[in-house]
Parts: C-alpha cells; structure tokens; sequence
C-alpha cells in the first residue's frame, strides 16, 4: 500500500481550470478519488440533516455531484483514449467506489425527502429548479429510493455488476481489435487502397523493422479495406475479423469473448428493471426518453422500415446486377463504391485531398461564428495526453468566454473506436462553483503521414460535424445547475438532435467550398464536384435505413422481454430481426452482438433507435433553415436559445415546439432519405 498522496503532489486534486492529463499517473487515481468521495459524503450527511431545504441546499448538491464529476470525468476519458494495463486497474478499481456513491445518494432516503418537500413549494413556480427537482425525484426512484431490505441490497449489487461487466466488456473489444494485425509483403494483394491507408500501413511495417505493409484492425482500414480492397481475400479477412472481434471466433478467442458478459449484462438488466417494478429493461429505459411507450417506439421503427425496405431490396438487386454476381457481406462496400463511381463519376477518394483536416475544422468553425455568434480558437494545451490533442477555446463575439474543447482526432492504438463527444467540465453557475463547460470532441480518423496533413473521407467530415454538434449542446448551455446543463438530463432519445441537425451543413455547398481546400493547390471542392456528392446523398439511402433499423430493433426487442435472452437466444433474435427487416444476408459466424459496445457498454442500451427518433427532429429543425435561409440569424438564434441553451432544463418536446412553433413532424427525414412519404 503507498501513503496517500495530498492534494499538491496529485494532479487529479488540484483546483486548475483544466485536467493536468499529461500529470496523471494511474497511482495518483484511487487516492484522489477515495479522498473526494470521502469529502463529498460528508458534506452529504451535512445536507441530509437540513431542516428545510431551499435553492441554496439544491446548489450544494450539485457542487457535490460536479466535484465528483471532477475527479472522475479525465480518469475516465483516459481510460477510453490512453489506456494502459495500469491505468486500466485504476479505474477498474475506482468504479465500485464511484458506483457506490452514486447509488448511496440516489438511495439516500434523507435527500430525497428534502426534494419531495421542494417539488411542493415549487409545484406553482415552474421554471429552472422545478425541473431539476423533477428530474431528481424521477432519478431517485430509478435508484431505488423506494426500496427496502434485500430488495434494495440486490439492487445495490445488480448496480455494481452492470458497472464492472460494462466495462469488462468495452476493455474486451479495444483488446481483440488492438490484438489483430495482418502484415502484407504483396503490393499486388492491397490492389485499390487509398494511399493514405497504404503509407499508414508502410509506417507501422517500418517501425516493426519489417519490409511491406502492416494493417490494424480499426475503423479507417476496415472501412478502405471494405470499401476499396480489389482483393475478395482480403476484405473477407477483414470482414470476418471485424464481424468476430470479442467472440470465440475473433482473436484470442475465448481470452476476450464477451458472449458471457452479454447473457450477464442482460440478466442483470432484467433483474434491476424487476426491482424497480418495470415489466422489463426496455420500460425502465423509457423512463427516461421522449418516447411514450414500447409499443411507440417499435411501431416508429417497423413503420420506417415499411416506408424503406422495398427500395432497399431494390438497391440491393441494382448492387447484384452490376457486381455480375451474388453478393457476399464483404462486397456490399466494395460494389457500392463501384456503382457509386459508375453512376456519379464520383469516387470518395477523389475528394480526400480537398478535405484537409485544418482546412475542415477552421471551416465548421467560420459556421458556428455564423450561425450563433460564437469565436473558437485554438489555445496553447497545457499538459495533453498525447501530442496530436489540441485544445480550443470559445468566446462569444463580444468577448465573454463560452468554454472550450478538446479535440484528439486520430485512431491509434490504446483508444476506444468510434467517434463521441464527452464531457470534461459541466457548466455551473453555483455560489462556490463557477465554471464554463468543457468536452472531448473524439474522433478515429487516418492521421497524418510524413508531410501531409490529415485528409478526411466525406463521411469522415460529417462525422466531425455530428461530434461538434453534441459539443455546441454541452458549449452553449446557458443552465447554471451542473445536472441539467448541455447534454445532462435531456431525454436520450432527443440527445442526438443537436449532432444531427448540424450534419445537414456538411452536404451545403455554400459550406463545402468553405471547409474545403487541395491539400496541394489550395483550390475548394469545384461546384460540379459539390453537385454531384449531394445528387449522391441519397444513393442507396434504403440500405443505410434497413441497417441502422436491424441495430435498434434489435437492441429494443433483446431488453424488451419478458425473460432476459441468453447464449443462441440472443442469436437467434439477431437472426429473426435481420430475416425482419435486412435485405444483406450475413454469414453464420457473424458475431455482431459481442462489438455492439453502444447498448453494452455504452448508454445506448434499449436506446439505439433514438438515433432515428432524434433524426425525425434533426431534418425538421433543418426545415425551418430550409425555408427561412441556412444561415438566418434570426432562425439560428431561435435555435440557440430554445435548443441549445436550455439543457435539460426543459422538456425536449417543449424545446422542439419552442423552435419549430409546432410539434416535430416526420415528412422532413422522409424527403432527406428520400423515402415514400405515405404508405
Ligand atoms: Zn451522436
């Protein structure tokens, strides 16, 4: 055991408007966190004996809860961006403690009987409180205030095993995916890669002190390989990788199969809905989102793929005809692609070197000054977890600061996949805490090779376009109270409304000619170009909208029952969804359950379709642009103000309606995806 350390010898203590990341040891994480949970419980049992509360005990409670946010919020990003085998056992050692927090003062019967009496008081008044006391007594319930003896015991237990298992399971898929590796001495087998990928690829070999090629297994090389590699081998190689990462037939086998931690997760799901008296996950989840009812939100999604299947069999017969021959899973992409060069003249890597990354981000930034009035620049970084992080701070025109952002854009090993936004700093207006918010914008794309700079795909683009959505919802927050502000307390299935409302502008062209620049003559995307991306932006729409209706029919019908699912059950659903709604056929030892790290690990669980239910707002918000003018000041502010500033300080529906002047409507995403728009 080492001594404790005391707060000036341990970054994670010290009271810097910033993380120290680059100071963080993993010896400093179970001391700071044990000290500030040892803090913060008392300075609870101090709350919890006040006789009346008032606004003023609501502020300390969320100075409790920021201060653990704290601690914990650069711990955890670490762990996703920079994980080491010892940093990792920190933070798997520090998760019970901070679980048990959570769940001591969502159970503290004591507090929520102070909100209770607040709700009272408050019940005329409405406004900002209201609705965290509102919220709060909800999140109480969901903690299991209510219950008593053994049932609340093995809730408290049903917590923790969900806490660590999640983990477990996200900790498997970084391992199985960092562990694969293919090295490649023939030129000849990597036929039709971008070169980005290739010099990448050249790089890792020569650093290996080995001749030819050496490709990873993350996101850009799967998808160039899927997209781009002329060699059927070699995307089956890689598809078969992918499709089988953290299950017995990916690699390591059994070492890093998450099949068990998926019948656990799901069993422990079941059994805390129980608990709580909901009929199953997926009603529990409810509690918490826009969405009414299971019946709503599987009808939504049944009622999409109606709308989408026939044009996406249609596409899939066009696909086939054009190949020459059946389609196996691995040449979807590849075809595709071809197809999509065939019929446009129009090939995604032909438009890479035009989008370069610094080019791409001072253009997203030149939108946000225009549409809400704020100022980002890129700020010295003081102590970054990795050389390639830059920091950005964000100021409104008239100089008052808004907050800031990390970016750390590039996939490299150690780092979770995928792209998110997170929070680092909440926002807080409380009378001893006051700070502007902070976030992580988190991306996986190609870095730079030797000279040149980082050239984005177009998707790629529109991916940094959603992430810094999300961040302008946790910038532009204008709530005080922690809880409720950016991202926090709005309901899940309305939190992807900001990120892809603000992917629209990555298809304008007043937008595109902007972010865009020849990496070698300075020349934006030509117009013909930037015409043809957008005739393109609907080509094969119906795939795209089969696929992501598989994953959250999936992921709602798996914690929808009566019963958990387990071991094939849980196949045999993935099956009976896909014979439902997809159109590919997907080989038998497709494992895509064991990476579906968003419902089991992420917060996405029986909430995959709020990608889809958001949307339906995103394109209707974007409508209202549409028909007052992409940059309307007046539009933009309307969107600042009802959306963006309000947190979850407000209803998401009464946001949406606060903007739009009337309820969200669905026509908007059925003209965006070109789809039937009555059936
Ligand atoms: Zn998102």
């Amino acid at each position: 055991m080492q001594e404790p350390l005391d707060r000036a010898d341990n970054p994670l203590l010290a009271k810097n408007p910033l993380p120290a990341f680059a100071a963080i040891r993993p010896e400093h994480i179970e001391p700071a966190v044990r000290q500030v949970l040892d803090a913060e419980r008392a300075a609870l049992a101090r709350l919890a004996a006040v006789g009346t509360p008032t606004t003023a005990w609501l502020k300390n409670l969320e100075r409790i809860h920021e201060s653990v946010q704290r601690v914990w919020a650069p711990i955890s990003h670490l762990n996703s961006v920079a994980s080491t085998s010892e940093l990792r056992a920190a933070f798997n050692a520090c998760l019970p403690l901070i679980t048990e927090f959570e769940t001591d003062l969502g159970q503290n019967v004591e507090v929520y009987r102070r909100f209770v009496t607040l709700s009272e008081g408050l019940r005329h008044g409405g406004g900002v409180e209201a609705q965290l006391v509102k919220l709060g007594i909800r999140d109480f319930k969901l903690a299991g205030v209510a219950l008593e003896g053994a049932p609340r015991q093995r809730y408290r237990e049903v917590v923790q095993s969900l806490a660590a298992r999640q983990a477990e399971f996200e900790q498997n898929l970084m391992d199985a995916t960092d562990a694969f590796s293919h090295h490649v001495t023939e030129r000849a087998k990597l036929a039709g890669l971008p070169e980005v990928v290739l010099g990448r690829a050249r790089q890792a070999a020569a650093e290996r002190d080995l001749a030819g090629w050496w490709l990873v297994l993350d996101a850009p090389t799967y998808q160039a390989v899927m997209s781009h590699a002329e060699d059927e081998a070699l995307r089956e190689l890689y598809y078969r990788a992918w499709s089988t990462r953290a299950s017995e037939l990916g690699e390591g086998g059994e070492r890093w199969n998450n099949a068990p931690l998926i019948d656990e997760i799901l069993a422990l799901r079941h059994e805390s809905a129980k608990l709580l008296g909901f009929a199953s996950y997926a009603e529990l989840s409810l509690a918490t989102k826009m969405a009414g009812s299971a019946a709503e939100v599987v009808e939504f999604l049944k009622d999409l793929g109606q709308r989408s299947r026939g044009g996406a069999r249609a596409e899939l017969k066009e696909l086939t005809e054009f190949a020459g021959r059946p389609l196996a899973a691995w040449d979807v992409a590849f075809y595709s692609e071809r197809l999509k060069q065939s019929r446009f003249d129009l090939a995604e890597e032909e438009l890479r070197p035009y989008f370069t990354l610094p080019r791409v981000l001072s253009g997203l930034f030149e939108l946000a000054q225009t549409l809400f009035g704020i100022r980002i620049e890129a700020a010295p970084t003081a102590s970054p977890w990795h050389p390639s992080v830059q920091y950005y701070s964000v100021s409104n025109v008239d100089g008052t600061p808004v907050g800031g952002f990390y970016t750390d854009l590039f996939a490299r090993a150690n780092k979770r996949g995928g792209a998110w936004m997170d929070v680092c700093r909440n926002r807080a207006g409380i009378d001893d805490l006051g700070q502007t918010p902070v976030a992580h914008l988190v991306c996986n794309f190609n870095p730079p090779v030797g000279e040149a700079p980082s050239l984005l795909t177009h998707s790629d683009v529109v991916t940094l376009f959603h992430e810094f959505g999300h961040s302008l919802h946790h910038l532009l927050t204008e709530v005080d109270y922690p809880t409720i502000a950016g991202i926090n307390g709005v309901a899940w299935d309305a939190v992807e409304l900001p990120s892809q409302f603000l992917e629209n502008y990555a298809w304008q062209a007043e937008v595109l000619s902007r972010i865009s620049a020849h990496f070698e003559t300075g020349e934006p995307l030509p117009a013909d170009k930037i015409e043809t991306l957008n005739a393109s932006r609907s080509f094969l729409a119906g795939l795209a909208m089969v696929r992501q209706l598989e994953f959250a029919l999936f992921d709602f019908e798996l914690h929808g029952a009566e019963a958990p699912y387990s071991g094939q059950g849980v196949y045999d659903l993935l099956a009976k969804v896909r014979a439902d709604v997809a159109v590919v056929a997907h080989p038998p030892f497709n494992r895509f359950a064991n990476s579906f790290a968003h419902i089991f690990a992420g917060g996405y669980a029986a909430g995959y379709y709020s990608y889809k239910w958001a949307e339906v707002l995103a394109a209707d918000a974007f409508s209202a642009f549409e028909e007052r003018g992409l940059f309307d000041a007046e539009t933009a502010d309307r969107f600042r103000r009802s959306i963006l500033a309000v947190g979850g300080s407000r209803d998401a529906l009464d946001a949406f309606v606060d903007f739009r002047g009337r309820a969200p409507e669905l026509g908007p995403l059925l003209r965006q995806a070109g789809l039937e728009p009555a059936h």
